[in-house]
């Protein structure tokens, strides 16, 4: 299909997904997927959810929207879940970019100063303020002049630590950098940050959007870390789909942000609470124990299979967040249409990185059996082509 009326900003693979059950997608032409990309990160529990489409439904048929002029028990209810007993609040908007751009907002106001550090090869959004935090100088070309007094690091460098000082408002960073191609903080890095932004007074932001609701194991990736974040920003996962954003910010920042302050329309809508609530009730003990189980499973098969492949230069992420880096003899988009037609959606990201982000709901067989589609795809590959 050609899409005539639609701005050429995505370049989109020439099928529609037209249906979606459990971690099984359908195609217009009837084709099957297994799919390892969630809607990048999105579906995290998979397709038609019944406690989730449940949830959605009988908001659906009670009020679908009222605006933040009112009570909002189902925004209390979504942001209880996303605090649990700790110190902090919530905003609500409907989208990562929104989340961070109101972290922003937040640590400037609430500090008194402007100046943001951020890292090489992140990525936190399209809106000015986001896409001035983001890393990545492709993606600011033509649009400038943009936000003043953001300043960037290399991310996992030490040198980095000493731009850290008191007159920033704040440093933002991702624990994993997704779109910038699947990078591990380094754990003793990230610690050496937070305790570099506490001692100098920085707020600290950590960007969960790609990573948090599960994705790595634990509700927060940063939770594996043992940090301390001021501000946490969350999207893509935290309504299965029904746009959601939310920025999360110890309580004592809450001065900053009274009435009148910022706000959104949408932000917090009661079918993407409905639908957040439902998520996080999910999201439980357990069922992050089983995300680490399925997890362990995973890695073992990928380390023994994939890692030693002549085309692999090596694997990184944590959880179900994977990226294997490729070497340059072939390209990773060409991988992504040979699983295609052997049934498997998976996405890519920075330096020729095939990233998988499977819907948490996948089974250890289903997990096995793309280790061996991937496996052969990569071993025939045609190297060169
Ligand atoms: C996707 C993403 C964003 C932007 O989220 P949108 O919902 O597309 O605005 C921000 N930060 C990270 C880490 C992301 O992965």
């Amino acid at each position: 299909m050609k899409m005539k009326h639609i701005f050429p900003t995505y370049k989109r693979f020439p099928f529609e997904i037209v249906k979606g059950n459990g971690v099984t997608l359908i195609d217009d032409s009837g084709k099957k997927y297994l799919d390892l990309t969630s809607g990048i990160g999105v579906c995290n529990l998979g397709y038609n959810t019944a406690p989730i489409k449940k949830a959605v439904k009988k908001q659906l048929d009670k009020v679908w929207h009222t605006s933040n002029l009112y009570d909002s028990s189902l925004q209390e209810k979504t942001a209880s879940l996303l605090v649990k007993n700790e110190d902090k609040d919530v905003y609500f908007c409907n989208s990562g970019t929104e989340a961070n751009e109101a972290a922003m907002k937040l640590a400037r106001k609430a500090s008194g100063k402007s100046s943001i550090l951020a890292f090489d090869h992140s990525f936190h959004g399209r809106s000015y303020g986001s896409l001035s935090m983001t890393g990545n100088d492709k993606l600011k070309e033509g649009f400038g002049p943009l936000v003043p007094d953001i300043k960037f690091a290399n991310y996992n460098d030490q040198e980095a630590l000493t731009q850290i000082t008191s007159d920033l408002a704040a440093v933002i960073l991702e624990v994993i950098q997704g779109e910038g191609g699947v990078v591990n903080g380094d754990p003793d890095w990230l610690k050496a940050v937070a305790a570099k932004c506490k001692q100098e007074k920085t707020l600290l932001i950590i960007d969960e959007v790609q990573t948090g609701m599960g994705r790595t194991g634990k509700l927060f990736a940063y939770q594996n870390y043992d940090l301390d974040p001021d501000i946490v920003t969350a999207a893509k996962g935290l309504a299965n789909g029904i746009p959601v954003g939310a920025m999360i910010g110890k309580t004592e920042l809450a001065a900053a942000f009274g009435p009148g302050s910022h706000g959104t329309t949408f932000g917090g809508n009661p079918l993407a609470m409905a639908s957040a609530s439902a998520v996080l009730d999910i999201l439980n003990d357990d069922f992050l124990e089983a995300v680490q189980q399925k997890a362990l499973f995973f890695w073992h098969y990928l380390e023994k299979e994939i890692q030693p492949l002549e085309l692999v230069k090596g694997i990184s992420g944590k959880g179900l967040m994977v990226g294997i880096h490729l070497k340059s003899d072939i390209e990773v988009g060409k991988v992504i249409t040979s699983l295609h037609e052997q049934g498997i959606l998976t996405l890519s990201s920075r330096d020729n990185t095939l990233r998988l982000l499977p819907p948490l709901i996948i089974t250890g067989s289903e997990l096995l059996h793309a280790v061996h589609v991937i496996k052969d795809t990569l071993s025939s590959a045609v190297v060169g082509q």
